[in-house]
């Protein structure tokens, strides 16, 4: 048996806890209906708030796309597009001889002849997949080109070759860690999702990458989305 003195702070405790919860749901509903709005627009109302708002609440954030009956996987869409809002004008400041590429080995072509090297794979430029166009043209530009078989490849060339910028290309869940971490570590990093997702011959939209690796000047070479394999 509680003393009495206790029943007070219990309801007082109690109220706290339903308050903080309202306003907790209330943050979550405002932050979906912004991510909705952003998904549907393309522009971002408050970025850096937003994105407070989906690190902070991200399931609960999914929870209301799904209790809505939309597809939950626009929170990280839009997770992924603020980030790379918020990192674009620091990484263009950033030489492009001291930023690297990250490509995904999923987007190779099935008979890719590359091989594993402790720095990934070797592209040959052979001409099966857009990959080695893209590695020819970015390390033009100056940028490390690195094709990654797995995340141990990219923490250990991050090691070796302290970019100061990072351009990721993956699944949207890839991006999403990829430049969580990044963040931590103060790199700017921009991800670049793949148009489909999987383990073998994955597309790439090719034109967004290469106005993404060139600042935004829409140049690149002549590319077919996708590419004869
Ligand atoms: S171009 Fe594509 S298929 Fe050819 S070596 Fe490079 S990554 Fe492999």
């Amino acid at each position: 048996m509680l003393p009495p003195f206790m029943d007070p702070l219990f309801y007082i405790l109690g109220k706290a806890v339903f308050v903080a919860a309202l306003a907790v749901l209330a943050a979550a509903l405002v932050g979906a209906v912004l991510i909705a709005y952003s998904f549907k627009t393309g522009h971002f109302f408050m970025a850096r708030i937003m994105l407070t708002f989906v690190s902070l609440l991200e399931s609960l954030i999914k929870a209301i796309f799904r209790t809505f009956g939309a597809d939950d996987a626009i929170v990280d869409e839009v997770g992924v597009k603020l980030r790379n809002y918020i990192n674009q004008e620091k990484f263009r400041k950033v030489p492009r001889e001291d930023r690297a590429i990250f490509m995904p080995q999923c987007l190779r072509s099935i008979d890719c002849p590359a091989k594993l090297t402790p720095e990934g794979l070797l592209c040959i430029n052979c001409g099966k997949c857009g990959i080695g166009a893209a590695k020819a043209y970015a390390e033009g530009l100056g940028y490390r080109f690195f094709v990654a078989p797995g995340s141990g490849v990219i923490k250990r060339m991050i090691k070796k070759y302290r970019p100061g910028a990072i351009v990721g290309v993956g699944c949207i869940m890839e991006i999403k860690e990829g430049v969580d971490l990044c963040h931590r570590y103060d790199i700017p990093a921009i991800g670049v999702p793949l148009l489909t997702s999987g383990c073998i011959s994955t597309k790439l939209e090719w034109d967004r990458f290469y106005e993404t690796i060139s600042d935004g000047e829409r140049s690149g070479p002549a590319h077919d989305d996708e590419p004869a394999r």
